[in-house]
């Protein structure tokens, strides 16, 4: 499949721009490990550039601060127009770049432009309050955008998770720079070209590819960013969250890790259970922050459970993401060696009872792999893998798995299966985890706010919450007698 790359330079001020280094980076193709493109490579210089841009463009008269709220939702939906327009030539580049296959990539735009046109409808909508005050007083709130805003992005959905940061951004009127994950530069650069057709002024959004430390590293120290929106590892957000403290204590909202339980009661219907499990698992080929990986079983569906998971996973079609699969490769070397590391570990300790080793012999690909009978306390059972690897547990009583469900430092999400009203809330009340999902799981919807406890982070993005978090609230208070003067 060829795939035209159109833009690989940085994205500063509606300009397509060299890296003020000249330096180049390759974006490998995880299908057969070949070097796709070189794209230009950001670090401190270009973030220092890309900064200025994004702050002149909040400039209190800029054209982008002038302009009506209800414009600022046009533009969005314009934008998300562009995006629907151009479907099925972004999934294709995406896939290119991620591996993920390309009916997977539409259905995922496809979900994403109705993010923008989510937002596009709140721009005019950020209401503040009229407070009654104690005292000879008038108060009210104001709603303000924060500012210029730094957002780091992950490989493993380049596009929705450039549109679940910018758009609430733009929706609130905040300027932004961009930093995609060094993995998947290209989808980030053509939706900028988007951004720019769709008539947003410039430095309103800029997009400056680039590595972590670098690139990521000059844009959370910056002293100018006033918020910085992150999705990635928790290693990561700590990292992040320290510059942000040392620097200018810019706000933070952080999209982490998790290992979120997924637990099926004796009641559930095994076929059923062990197909939404398998998604769970499995959906994007592990590779998903909220993949429901700890899989708890009651005793008495248990064994029933096991063999019917382990034929699931065994169907599970895997190779060339241009075609009909449901599994392409992982990102790249780096995980691709850490999945299987995990996989090796599991077999000392665990029983494999799917997949367990590479899948064919280029590329990035990985078996489905299922272990049964694996205990809390292993590896695998307590470390986000982020491979296509399901751990099976089994459990006996209500008391113990909450306890055990809540047993991990993470809190993304978590699932339950039953046909029990009573069982299923109390589930809800006791787990502590951002997504509760009811005889579902990984149901993410535009409007519904998305987040973790604990070390899975902290702020919400999505729904009315998403927006929140570009806003500032500004309390006025005004001297006003409760008597008239005159
Ligand atoms: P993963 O381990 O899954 O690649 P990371 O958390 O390392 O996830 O990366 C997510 C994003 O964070 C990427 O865009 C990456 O470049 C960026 N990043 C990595 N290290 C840093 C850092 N020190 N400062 C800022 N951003 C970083």
């Amino acid at each position: 499949m060829k795939v035209d790359v159109k833009y690989t330079k940085l994205f500063i001020n509606n300009e397509w721009v060299d890296a003020v280094s000249k330096k180049t980076f390759p974006t490998i193709n995880p299908q057969d490990e070949s070097v796709i493109t070189q794209v230009a490579e950001g670090d401190k210089a270009d973030i220092d550039v890309a900064v200025a841009a994004a702050k002149k463009a909040f400039h209190r008269y800029s054209e982008w601060r002038l302009l009506d709220a209800s414009e600022r939702g046009r533009l969005l939906l314009k934008l998300a127009d562009l995006v629907d327009r151009d479907v099925q030539y972004l999934a294709e580049l995406e896939t290119l770049d991620n591996g993920k296959p390309v009916k997977n990539a539409v259905g995922e735009i496809s979900w994403a432009a109705n993010i923008i046109r989510y937002y596009a409808g709140k721009a005019d909508k950020i209401l503040g309050n009229t407070i009654p005050a104690d005292g000879e007083v008038m108060s009210f709130t104001l709603k303000e955008p924060v500012g210029v805003c730094g957002q780091i992005l992950p490989w493993n959905y380049p596009i929705p998770m450039f549109i679940w940061k910018i758009a609430p951004a733009l929706a609130a009127g905040c300027t932004t720079v961009v930093k995609p994950a060094e993995q998947t530069p290209l989808t980030a650069l053509a939706m900028a070209a988007l951004v720019k057709e769709a008539g947003f002024p410039p430095g309103v959004v800029n997009v400056v590819p680039g590595y972590g430390p670098t690139a990521g590293g000059a844009l959370t120290h910056h002293p100018d960013v006033d918020k910085v929106a992150f999705t990635g590892s928790t290693e990561i957000g700590r990292v992040i969250m320290k510059a942000a403290a040392e620097v200018n204590l810019k706000r933070v909202t952080l999209e982490l890790g998790g290992k979120s339980p997924l637990v099926i009661f004796n009641d559930a219907d095994v076929e059923k259970a062990a197909l939404l499990a398998h998604r769970a698992a499995f959906a994007n080929a592990g590779q998903c922050c909220v993949a429901g990986t700890r899989t708890y079983v009651q005793s008495g569906i248990y064994d029933k459970f096991v063999a019917k998971a382990a034929e699931i996973a065994k169907k599970r079609s895997v190779g060339n993401p241009y075609q009909d699969v449901d599994q392409g490769p992982q990102i790249d070397k780096e995980m691709y060696d850490k999945v299987m590391g995990y996989i090796e570990s599991g077999k000392k300790t665990a029983r494999c009872v799917a997949g367990g080793a590479r899948y064919g012999t280029a590329g990035f690909f990985i078996q489905p792999t299922v272990f049964a009978d694996v205990k809390d306390d292993m590896k695998i059972a307590r470390e986000e893998i982020f491979g296509p690897v399901q751990s099976i547990l089994k459990f006996e009583t209500f008391e113990e798995i909450v306890d055990r469900a809540n047993d991990s430092n993470y809190g993304l999400g978590a699932g339950v299966v039953t046909n029990d009203i009573a069982t299923a809330l109390a589930f809800v009340k006791h787990v502590r985890a951002g997504s509760m999902w009811v005889n579902t799981y990984e149901h993410v919807a535009v409007q519904t706010p998305f987040g973790g406890f604990k070390e899975s982070g902290i702020g919400r993005e999505l729904g009315e919450d998403g927006i929140q978090q570009y806003l500032e609230n500004k309390t006025v208070t005004i001297n006003l007698p409760k008597k008239p003067l005159i």
